[in-house]
């Protein structure tokens, strides 16, 4: 169950749901998962999508995500002066969650994330073009990941830069409100144990 191996990234305990012996019973959502650990989704539904990402690669939560958060670029476009075409958007969200849901940064294309890369003469070596395997966000690399849906100048990526920004912090608060909520949850969990021992 991939719910889990989330769950179990933060210790928490997660609920014991076959699919197999339930005799063809449906899959719960996500959402029915998380309501069943005793977790909630409605204090922050786009927090639970970017750790479902991040954790589970769920393409499924992806999609959803990727809803939200047109939705909030609009809301923050709303202001912005000028036109811009529609792949603005499109480059925004996906720069944006991909900053979000890998915040160490993305991973290296030159050593596959392993941060070590053999030398001619077979010897291993530290790759020289990430840190540990990831490649620090930056804003050589947004706009390197930005320009891949929107060629633009760098100077014009600079104004987009400023929604960006601001779109990436608001998923980055919303996955801390749900890693909290977790780590709530946690805290009572180990406080019934404490008290049942
Ligand atoms: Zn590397």
């Amino acid at each position: 169950m991939r719910i889990e191996t989330l769950l179990s990234k933060f210790a928490i305990k997660g609920i014991n749901y076959d699919p197999q012996s339930g005799g063809g019973k449906a899959l719960l959502s996500a959402e029915e998962q998380l309501a069943v650990v005793g977790l909630c989704w409605h204090e922050s539904p786009v927090g639970w999508l970017v750790l479902f990402v991040e954790g589970l690669r769920d393409v499924h939560a992806l999609k959803q995500l990727q809803i939200a958060t047109r939705g909030e670029v609009l809301r923050l476009m709303e202001d912005w002066r000028g036109v811009y075409p529609e792949k603005a958007l499109t480059a925004l969200c996906a720069t944006a969650i991909a900053e979000a849901t890998q915040q160490n940064g993305q991973v290296c294309p030159e050593c596959n994330g392993s941060g070590k890369v053999l030398s001619k003469c077979n010897h291993q070596r530290k790759c020289q073009c990430c840190k540990n395997g990831c490649i620090e966000w930056t804003q050589e690399t947004r706009f390197a990941y930005f320009a891949q849906v929107l060629p633009v100048t760098y100077s014009r990526f600079k104004r987009y830069n400023e929604v960006l920004f601001k779109i990436v912090n608001w998923l980055i608060e919303s996955r801390i409100t749900a890693v909290l909520t977790m780590e709530e949850h946690l805290e009572k969990e180990s406080q019934l144990m404490y008290e049942t021992n």
